[in-house]
This record gives structure tokens, C-alpha cells and sequence, in this order.
């Protein structure tokens, strides 16, 4: 007799990552372009020296700060290895096994990953005609068994956004007892004055928690740091199931050492939004179908033909994220890059 891990893995599906390819522009996987800003880079190292301890298990210093920056009380923080790993604690803090999780589809791919290994059941939303959300379909989707609904605003991998009508007549028909997580992650690219800032709803009402992340716009994907802020109930039990030290130190001190600078950051996201706002304008003069996008990449509707796009971005040392029947992801980078992204979008055969 062998080793039997649980049965239901078979079905799982592995996370696809962006892919590297030696020498290639990484368009892959909605990172900054930019290394870190020297002073983070020199906290990194400084912290360096410290390794051989322990990191805050209860992440006292970042959690305070992201209060304050947040202005509510540190009990509504929680940090996570990555928002992801706050994905996953969600699930498992909220679903007993069987317990339904809501979400668009096509979304983000960890949603997918995270409820099967939590033993919750996936029920996926299609998309609207625009791309976006459809929230009455999801309203509708919602069950007594429901106990989670993830909106990923903006939605990777499509950029569309929904709007604060729209989300709030959402939310006051969704029974208190579910609770609604706005998954964030792209917020700080957001130029669209009619998108919301999900902590005005987190102020609110009981039953929202917004997730975000220091992957994306603060550069710190390679250290693994994010943050959810929600109701107590919901912090509390999500720290219950937070594998213990997994925000390790140089993450801890590299997030505060971004907050520092954050000027310098979120100005670095607005040139992204302009190069964005660029990138799709010469997509659609090329004949390409782009929807608008409030996020750092955009998003090539080509279907069955993902991956030939795919391949021929790869030809020109390009890497993108093809979702085959669906589209293609494209991350918005240094306008060097997005040049010779869009020269190669050029030459492909139409
Ligand atoms: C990138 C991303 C995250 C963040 O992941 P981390 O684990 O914080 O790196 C979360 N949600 C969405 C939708 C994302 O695209």
C-alpha cells in the first residue's frame, strides 16, 4: 500500500504562475516594472542582519500602521503571506466543508485553488457582456448555504471595475450573514472617480472585508506581504487559521519601509494608469477589442485564439497570460517595454 493523500486533490487545479523565460519582457504576472526604491531596498538589507529571530508573530508595527493609514482600529487588520494566503484564510475561517463560496468567472485564478482546499464548494458566476461583474446574477447565485462572495475590483484578468451604485445596491440585498470580501489588489490604479474605495463599505456595514496587497503597486511581490480590514469577528477568525511567522520579517519591515515612501509609489502608479490608458488606445487603433481597464494591465478578448497570440509574443521574447478559449492578459510595464509589447501586437496576423 502506498501514501494516500485526500482524494479530492486529484481533481485540484495546480496554480499556473506567470511564466519566466531567460531574456524575455515578463508581462505575465501585473508586477511593478521598477526595483525597489532605494530606501526599502537598504530596510531589506538592514533587517537582513536579523534572520536568525523570529518574525513579529502578531505583526504588531506593520498592523498599527496600516490602521492609522486606514483610520480604524488595529483590531480590524489583518496580515497575510500575500493576499492570497488571506484568500485562503478567509475561506477556511468562514466555510465548514460543503459551504458554497461565490465568485465571478473568468477571475482571479487563487479563488478557484483556495475554497477546493478549504473543502468549500465553488459556485462561479459568468462574467457580464462587458466583462464585468454581474452582480444580479451573483445575488441571485447566493444560497443558505453561502457564507463568502469574493469581487475582485477591478477583476483580474478582464480590468474592468465595478461602480459604487452598483456595489452598494449589491450589498444591501446580500443577506448579513455572507460576507462579501472586495478583493483589492489592483486599487491604487484606479483613476475612475466612480469606482469605489471598499473601505467606505467596510465603514458601514458588518458583513465587507477589502483585501489588498503590497505585490503589486508597492513592488514587494517577491516578499509576500498583504492585508485584509473587516469586522473583528472577521479578523479574529481569520488570524485563528494564519499558519504561524509566515509574514516573515524582511516582508514586515520592507511594508513599512513602502508606507514610508508611498508618495513616491502611488506616483509611480499614476504614470502605469497614463501608460494604460496608452497601451490601449494604440491596441484599439490596431483593430484589437480591449475593454477599459482601471487596473495595471489590459485584457485581449482573442478566445480560441489565446494561445497562437501567446506563441507569437513568445517568438518576439515577450511573455504574456493566456487563458486559451478566453483572452490574454497583458501587464502594463515601462513604456520601453510596452513599445515593443505593441510592436509585436502590430505584426500579429488579423
Ligand atoms: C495579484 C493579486 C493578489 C495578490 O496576491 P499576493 O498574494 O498579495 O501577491 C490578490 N488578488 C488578486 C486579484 C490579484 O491579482
Amino acid at each position: 500500500m502506498s501514501v494516500q493523500p485526500r482524494v479530492d486533490l486529484d481533481t485540484l487545479p495546480s496554480y499556473v504562475a506567470g511564466r519566466t523565460v531567460p531574456d524575455a519582457i515578463k508581462l505575465s504576472s501585473n508586477e511593478s516594472p521598477g526595483g525597489p526604491l532605494p530606501s526599502v531596498a537598504k530596510a531589506i538589507a538592514a533587517a537582513a542582519s536579523d534572520v536568525n529571530r523570529y518574525p513579529d508573530n502578531a505583526v504588531t508595527q506593520l498592523s498599527q500602521r496600516l490602521a492609522d493609514k486606514v483610520r480604524l482600529p488595529v483590531e480590524q487588520i489583518a496580515v497575510g503571506c500575500g493576499s492570497v494566503s488571506l484568500c485562503q484564510q478567509l475561506v477556511q475561517a468562514m466555510c465548514a466543508p460543503g459551504e458554497e463560496v461565490v465568485f465571478a468567472w473568468r477571475s482571479f485564478e487563487a479563488y478557484p485553488t483556495v475554497t477546493q482546499v478549504a473543502a468549500a464548494a465553488q459556485v462561479r458566476v459568468p462574467l457580464d457582456a462587458t466583462l464585468s461583474h454581474d452582480l444580479d446574477a451573483m445575488l441571485a447565485a447566493i444560497t443558505p448555504r453561502t457564507r463568502l462572495v469574493f469581487v475582485c475590483n477591478p477583476n483580474n484578468p478582464t480590468g474592468t471595475a465595478v461602480r459604487r451604485d452598483t456595489l452598494a445596491r449589491f450589498l444591501d440585498a446580500v443577506p448579513s450573514n455572507v460576507l462579501v470580501a472586495l478583493d483589492e489588489a489592483y486599487r491604487e490604479y484606479v483613476t475612475d472617480p466612480g469606482v469605489p474605495d471598499g473601505l467606505e463599505f467596510v465603514r458601514e456595514r458588518g458583513n465587507v472585508a477589502v483585501l489588498r496587497t503590497f505585490s503589486k503597486a508597492y513592488g514587494l511581490a517577491g516578499l509576500r506581504v498583504g492585508y485584509l480590514v473587516g469586522p473583528e469577528e472577521i479578523t479574529s477568525a481569520v488570524k485563528k487559521v494564519y499558519v504561524p511567522f509566515s509574514v516573515n520579517a524582511l516582508a514586515q519591515t520592507a511594508a513599512l519601509a513602502c508606507l514610508d515612501a508611498e508618495d513616491e509609489l502611488l506616483a509611480r502608479c499614476t504614470q502605469t494608469a497614463a501608460e494604460r490608458e496608452r497601451v490601449r488606445a494604440q491596441l484599439c487603433d490596431l483593430g484589437y477589442e480591449i475593454p477599459e481597464s482601471q487596473a495595471n494591465f489590459v485584457w485581449l478578448p482573442l478566445g480560441e485564439r489565446a494561445l497562437e497570440f501567446f506563441d507569437h509574443m513568445l517568438a518576439n521574447k515577450i511573455v504574456v497570460r493566456a487563458f486559451q478559449g478566453d483572452g490574454v492578459r497583458v501587464t502594463v510595464s515601462s513604456p520601453d517595454e510596452n513599445d515593443q509589447f505593441l510592436m509585436a501586437a502590430a505584426t500579429f496576423p488579423r
